[in-house]
């Protein structure tokens, strides 16, 4: 099949660029914006005088969002291709990457659902990909099940997000006993001891995912700035039941994972404060090994760095070879942010 061989030679990274709009704050204190995004010309335009000095920087991706750009147009635009390959039957993954505050979990989950059960305008990829899935696979009448994880990741350590409250697991989660990561000899990857939860519609799965944020929150209040430190890993694997052949029935498996990356400036400022370089370093692994996989993946190299880090082991069958990704890099306009978001415009560009 000639379009499977040409997947194989393809790069399937895609880099977007969502620049939020200044909040109300930033709008009444006349926060100064340094950044102009030009959508038809896929370019980012940095641009601000000091006394002395101008910065003047334009970037380009495969695709730009300004601050007006809507949940909708986004998901419409980037993110819906990609959910028709994982029905396909390949693996994808999405991330957002970006400083703290700039829009990632807005991003990926903005508004779940509204009190009717619909999707909200502000809904974001988790909730329109969820409702995409189960349009489709109930318009093509499939034959299909579907299960779900939810995890964290933070300081090289798994947590599950969706573990039974009452199940000796989540006791020993408490404990901080780390779920381990294997592979089963063919590429695939194997979590052990993670809860994958068998779903039938999609309210269950905004319930899930509901239960999974509110135990990020929850270890936010105990551990300061958990959340902006730690990266979640929402994956959905589809398995669909294809015409036989003969007398054997076909399974076809697709997986998206959704990732909610750790704010980037822990991978920038983190050298500086030399007193915490060594937890900073951990917090950073998964990040910079991302980033390194990533760039490999792009320049063709022989040797994809998968194994440096947990992100990337996790990953691993869901990144690179007939698989796509999406990077969704946020930023704010904001002057104050001026120098993390060069930091994230350029790893966003080395991504390309
Ligand atoms: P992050 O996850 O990167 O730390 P958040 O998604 O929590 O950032 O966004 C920070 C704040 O900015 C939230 O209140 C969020 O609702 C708001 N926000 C982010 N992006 C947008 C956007 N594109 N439009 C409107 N509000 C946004
Ligand atoms: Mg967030």
């Amino acid at each position: 099949n000639a379009s499977r061989l040409d997947r194989d030679k393809e790069v399937n990274v895609q880099v977007l660029l969502r620049c939020r709009p200044l909040n109300e704050d930033e709008q009444k204190m006349n926060v100064l914006k340094v950044i102009s995004c030009n959508e038809s010309r896929r370019e980012v335009n940095v641009l601000q005088s000091f006394a002395s000095k101008q910065i003047d920087k334009v970037f380009t991706f495969d695709k730009v969002f300004g601050p007006k750009a809507q949940q909708r147009s986004i998901y419409d635009q980037a993110v819906a291709p990609i959910v028709n390959e994982v029905l396909d039957g390949f693996n994808c993954t999405i991330f957002a990457y970006g400083q703290t505050g700039t829009g990632k979990t807005y991003t990926m989950e903005g508004g779940m659902r509204n009190k009717a059960g619909e999707l909200p305008a502000e809904a974001g990829v988790i909730p329109r990909a969820v409702r995409q899935i189960f349009d489709t696979l109930e318009a093509q009448n499939a034959d299909y099940s579907m299960k779900v994880t939810f995890l964290e990741l933070y300081n090289e350590e798994l947590t599950d997000l969706l573990s039974p409250e009452d199940s000796p697991r989540y006791v020993e989660d408490r404990q901080k006993k780390p779920i381990s990561l294997l592979e089963d000899g063919k590429g695939c990857v194997v979590v052990r001891g993670l809860e994958e939860v068998p779903v039938y519609s999609a309210n269950e799965i905004y319930s899930l995912l509901e239960r999974g944020a509110s135990r990020r929150r929850t270890a936010d209040t105990l551990l300061n700035k958990r959340s902006s430190r730690s990266h979640s890993v929402f994956s959905i694997t589809i398995y669909i039941k294809e015409a036989p052949v003969g007398d054997e029935d076909l399974i076809k498996c697709g997986k998206l994972n959704l990732v909610d990356l750790a704010g980037s400036e822990n991978i920038s400022r983190s050298g500086a404060r030399e007193g915490r370089a060594k937890e900073a370093g951990e917090i950073n692994k998964s990040l910079l090994t991302l980033g390194r996989v990533i760039n490999a993946l792009v320049e063709h190299s022989a040797h994809i760095p998968y194994r440096d880090s947990k992100l990337t082991r996790l990953l691993r069958d869901s990144l690179g070879g007939k698989t796509k990704t999406c990077i969704i890099a946020t930023i704010s306009p904001s002057a104050h942010c001026l120098e993390e978001t060069l930091s994230t415009l350029d790893y966003a560009h080395r991504a390309k």
